[in-house]
């Protein structure tokens, strides 16, 4: 029996998309061959490709002047990319608004200087910062838009002026609309709002690709060859392309961004309502800056906690574990989540307080 799976991610994926991807896991369509077995340079796959990236296009209203990249490594790869790719005057600047934000920056200043321009580690990242030093020769400025740990995200972006705002998306991308032209480069994991894990999601304004130092880069480093070659330089991770495919179909179902968006708030509002109201469990994260994807929680007392996610998970709701370093409890609620599986998860949590 499936559970509802409140992970972090890897995360739930729609079941109408598990099912297809059954149906035609051994042969697709009429190829007499799984996607799984199909050369990237094939007709066949390169449908498959094509499809995804435009329905990304589609679905986030990307710009023509804006590349698609389909990448491996994950976000974490991105902490590396951007700097070497981005670098001119040897100087990001960086907002801390939890711990991916810190590897990030951490992860620069291997290749440049990476200035903190704001933190919000005073109040263990509980909120994110309003006020923020830039640099006039700052390469770029890079923010985590949706703290997957702390359960925070922007509601307003920072005014970076000419300066490239780079986001990593990666817990928030395809939840709520956004306006790409405001950045110079985003990027996202897959597995939490795209797809399975595999494939890393880079959307880079055009002229960002030249860059001197980014030339010097190992090829498979250089955001430009990954560009030229329509994320065919090398082999893609073409399943988890394939999957990414069927779920981007899947949201545009849901109504797209805009429609995903009613239903995330929807989702988000009937857990925070119950929290706010609550004797017994607490938000962790500043209502105003409250993510509409992650939201921690706690009762204050570990031991309770625990026995949360053991009650939990007897009844089917799993995964509601805070991060390691955290603790205490999150539920992670991304597009694939549906409003059945919160309204279960907000009946037991009144259960459980009950008793
Ligand atoms: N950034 C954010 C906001 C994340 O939530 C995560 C993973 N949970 C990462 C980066 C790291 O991603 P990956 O494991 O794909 O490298």
């Amino acid at each position: 029996m499936r559970v509802y799976n409140f992970s972090p991610g890897p995360a739930v994926l729609p079941v109408e998309v598990l099912e297809q991807a059954g149906k035609e896991m051994v042969e697709y369509q009429d190829c007499g061959m799984s996607v799984m077995e199909m050369s990237h340079r094939s007709p066949m796959y390169m449908e498959i490709h094509d499809k995804a990236e435009a329905l990304l296009r589609e679905l986030m209203a990307i710009p023509s002047h804006y590349k698609v990249l389909f990448l491996q490594g994950g976000a974490f790869q991105q902490f590396a990319m951007v700097p070497m790719n981005l670098c001119k005057n040897g100087k990001a600047d960086y907002v801390l608004t939890g711990e991916w934000a810190n590897k990030a920056c951490k992860e620069a200043s291997i290749f440049l200087k990476a200035e903190v321009a704001a933190t919000s580690e005073d109040r263990k990242f509980s909120y994110i910062p309003e006020t923020f030093t830039f640099s006039a020769d700052a390469d770029y400025v890079h923010i985590t838009s949706n703290n997957t740990i702390c359960g925070t995200r922007y509601l307003e972006l920072p005014d970076t002026g000419n300066i490239p705002l780079v986001s990593d998306m990666s817990s928030g991308i395809l939840s709520e609309e956004i306006d790409v032209s405001k950045y110079g480069l985003i990027y996202a994991g897959a597995q939490k709002n795209i797809g399975p894990a595999g494939v890393t999601i880079v959307i880079i304004r055009e002229d960002l690709l030249e860059n001197e130092h980014a030339s010097k880069l190992p090829s498979i480093f250089q955001y430009k060859v990954h560009a030229e070659n329509k994320s065919l330089y090398n082999t893609p991770p073409t399943y988890s392309i394939y999957i990414a495919k069927l779920c981007l179909e899947w949201l545009k179902r849901q109504g797209g961004v805009p429609g995903i968006q009613k239903i995330n708030e929807a989702k988000a509002k009937l857990l925070y309502d119950f929290l706010d109201n609550s004797s017994l469990f607490k938000g962790i994260a500043d209502k105003k800056y409250r993510s509409l994807m992650n939201i921690p929680f706690t009762t204050g007392d570990d031991a309770k906690d625990k026995d949360f996610i053991k009650g939990a998970a007897e009844a089917g709701l799993v995964n509601l574990s805070g991060h390691r370093i955290v603790g205490g409890l999150r539920a992670s609620i991304y597009n694939a989540m549906p409003m059945a599986g919160v309204e279960k998860l907000v009946d037991f949590m009144k259960k459980f307080e009950k008793q």
